[in-house]
């Protein structure tokens, strides 16, 4: 189900990457989501593209998505960045989470690479808010790509966040000791490139399955009747992968 909603304002956040909090036309209350929900864009000519929700979940008033412009993408993001403006209205579909958030966990660390940041900034505020312990490893080309670099900088009462940008020659992340230095029972999620679930899929290896937690900003392949972003994003056994063709 899809309703209409408002682009009510658009902000810059990093390069290539904007900032949207779309509303109701008629201010009325949007549905609820959790910390690492989505909720898919109508895009014309059939582009369905899905978009993590970054705003604080108990915010009933908008939805706030952040949006990198993929510059080798087939267009989606580029429409978003390029044509849409604020008055406009858009079909978006109902909230949708496959990278929950274990509020029960002891501790809870977060992988982020680069737009990977979207979900995990929303669950950051929301391990803040209940008082859950926390630690944001967040991986960067430039600080000047990096969405919420300021507000990440700030002192946190729970949790910590460790940034690192390639271009300041920032080593690669030690996987073995991030994974070794989350305290026994914590729950462990990444969303970034490709490359990087990889490597963090590898380091999980030997850990509870259910304890780790994956989110793909994956592209689904072209297809005439089908143009949909596909999620596929669960508690994942390191190594199992995804069936790119519906959503896990
Ligand atoms: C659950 C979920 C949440 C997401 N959240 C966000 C978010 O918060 N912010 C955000 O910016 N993005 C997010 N995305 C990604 C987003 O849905 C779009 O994929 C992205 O905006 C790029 O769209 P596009 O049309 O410009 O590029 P796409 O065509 O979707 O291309 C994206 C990437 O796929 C590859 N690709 C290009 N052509 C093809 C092809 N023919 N077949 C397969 N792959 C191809 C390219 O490497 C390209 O960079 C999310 C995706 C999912 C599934």
């Amino acid at each position: 189900m899809t309703h209409s909603l408002r682009i009510h304002a658009v902000r810059y956040a990093a390069d290539g990457v904007l900032l949207f909090d779309l509303r109701h036309p008629e201010e009325l209350e949007l549905p609820g989501f959790e910390p690492g929900a989505h909720i898919d864009l109508n895009l014309p000519e059939e582009r369905i593209r899905s978009y993590s929700l970054i705003n604080d979940p108990a915010e009933r008033h908008r939805d706030q998505i952040g949006v990198r412009r993929a510059p080798d993408g087939r267009g989606g993001s580029a429409r978003m960045h390029d044509f849409a403006r604020v008055g406009e209205r858009i079909q978006v579909g109902t909230p949708r989470n496959h990278f929950a958030l274990q509020e029960g966990a002891h501790h809870s660390t977060l992988v982020a690479g680069g737009i990977g940041i979207t979900p995990l900034w929303s669950m950051l505020r929301r391990l803040e808010r209940i008082e859950r312990p926390w630690h944001l490893n967040y991986r960067c080309s430039s600080r000047a790509s990096a969405a919420f670099l300021a507000e990440l900088s700030q002192p946190w009462r729970q949790g910590q966040v460790t940034l690192s940008f390639s271009d300041e020659g920032a080593p690669r992340f030690d996987w073995e000791r991030l994974v070794n230095e989350v305290p026994p029972g914590g729950h462990l999620y990444c969303c970034g490139p490709r490359n990087m679930i990889e490597s963090f899929q590898m380091a999980c290896k030997d850990l509870d399955p259910a304890r780790v937690h994956i989110e793909h900003f994956t592209a689904a392949p072209d297809n005439a009747s089908t143009k949909v972003s596909r999620s596929c994003s669960r508690a994942v056994a390191p190594g199992s992968g995804c069936l790119p063709t519906r959503r896990c």
